[in-house]
């Protein structure tokens, strides 16, 4: 089977096929779009159907699931609740695993700002896991490792997209009492070629490479969803949600998610033991736990979820709430974000011009004013030419 044989809407190219091979047959590779899918290497490949097996797509709901409790919370630590997406809960679980001497698997930036998952066995490493990267992580050698770790009666936390929670599921086949499954919220994933697109046309601006990335940076507000880029020569970028082409075309225009995302079959399965999330709309709900720094929403999903919750407590300042509050303003809870109409012609576009070219047309400009030079330069030139004609 080659890449063009998948049913790409369908792939959630979460690896798991990979890890399951005993014949080595099947390799990850990106598409056009640059998201992995699997290729089979037909001289090795035996057609045992075990990679078919596995898929998570043709497994049922997870088991073991209880009538789901709900939390808005924060990290006391203020140094934890400012460096993390939303209010800190992943770090909080990383600690209590890691302090009983566990493992703690999440999604890093490699060097060159692409995304794969990996484990930390120590504290001090926790920054490298912390935080969102709202592009696809590569995970195909993980679950083989978590898996030998379980085996060894390590303490594990896992933390991936609820497509990657289900792969780990489907690929353990068994539960494990040491294991701790945590998924989130999840509006789906960017492609790492056009992440990577426009890390190149800020390198260009800013002439040095990317040093570090933070989306949803919380120097102003937390509710501002800004993005922090800073750069080896001490350049620093700052876009707010509506000003930063990659996070207007990834949240605003859904131009460049994964396809499978468009009909994800998990997002509102809450996959994990826990389920993490943004609370947005919390200043509606609990005003008192709005301090613009970063609230999660938490969803305990098992009886395993709810001991570790309990665990941690003691370091959160938290309200106990509704999952239908937590829903009311995370609309992907209720359905799969829907394609951008322009996503198809900007990948067609996408190996032939430029990336801010590509964003000033198709990631709506109106929202653009004066987002980036080029964008105002060539705004500038289009009615000069106008005027011309
Ligand atoms: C691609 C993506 C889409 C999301 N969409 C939504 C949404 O629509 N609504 C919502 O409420 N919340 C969403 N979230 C979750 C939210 O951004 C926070 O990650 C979550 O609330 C946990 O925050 P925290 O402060 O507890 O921990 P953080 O410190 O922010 O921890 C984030 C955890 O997620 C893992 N992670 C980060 N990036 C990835 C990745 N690319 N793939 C797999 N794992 C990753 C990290 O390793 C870490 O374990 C999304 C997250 C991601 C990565």
């Amino acid at each position: 089977m080659t890449v063009n044989a998948i049913q790409k809407e369908k792939c959630t190219g979460c690896g798991a096929c990979v890890c399951v091979c005993v014949h080595r047959a099947i390799s990850m590779e990106p598409d056009q779009e640059g998201f992995l899918y699997p290729v089979i290497d037909r001289e090795k490949c035996t057609d045992c159907g075990l990679c078919l097996l596995k898929c998570p797509l043709s497994k049922a709901k997870p088991e073991n699931r209880t009538e789901p409790e709900a939390f808005a919370c924060y990290s006391r630590d203020r140094e934890t609740q400012l460096n993390s997406t939303s209010g800190g809960v992943f770090t909080e679980l990383a600690i209590a695993v890691l302090s009983d001497g566990g493992a703690a698997v999440g999604a890093r930036y490699t060097e060159n700002f692409a995304v794969e998952h990996a484990a930390i066995f120590s504290e001090e490493d926790i920054p490298l896991l912390r935080q969102s990267k709202y592009l696809q992580s590569d995970t195909q050698r993980i679950y083989a490792q978590v898996q030998e770790w379980l085996k060894k009666g390590l303490p594990v936390l896992f933390c991936g997209t609820p497509c990657q929670n289900a792969a780990l599921r489907c690929f353990l086949r068994k539960e494990y009492d040491n294991l701790i499954r945590c998924d989130f919220i999840c509006r789906g994933v960017a492609s790492p070629k056009v992440f990577r697109k426009y890390l190149d046309m800020l390198e260009s601006d800013y002439r040095a490479p990317v040093q570090s990335v933070q989306f949803k940076n919380k120097d102003a507000g937390w509710h501002r969803f800004g993005t922090r880029i800073t750069f080896q020569n001490g350049g620093v970028y700052y876009g707010g949600r509506f000003q930063d082409p990659f996070m207007t075309g990834y949240l605003e225009r859904n131009l460049f998610l994964r396809p499978s995302c468009h009909q994800c079959p998990f997002h509102c399965l809450q996959e994990g033991d826990i389920t993490l999330g943004d609370f947005w709309g919390i200043e509606k709900i609990h005003p008192e736990l709005d301090t613009d720094k970063g609230t999660s929403a938490v969803i305990l999903n098992t009886s395993k979820g709810r001991a570790a919750f309990e665990r941690i407590k003691p370091r959160l300042v938290w309200a106990n709430c509704g999952t239908d509050e937590i829903r009311t303003e995370n609309l992907c809870m209720e359905r799969a974000a829907k394609a951008g109409r322009n996503r198809r012609k900007f990948f067609e576009e996408i190996d032939r011009r430029p990336f801010y070219e590509l964003a000033e047309q198709y990631a709506s400009p109106s929202k653009f004013h004066g987002f980036h030079p080029r964008t105002f330069l060539s705004g500038i030139k289009k009615i000069l030419r106008g005027a011309q004609e």
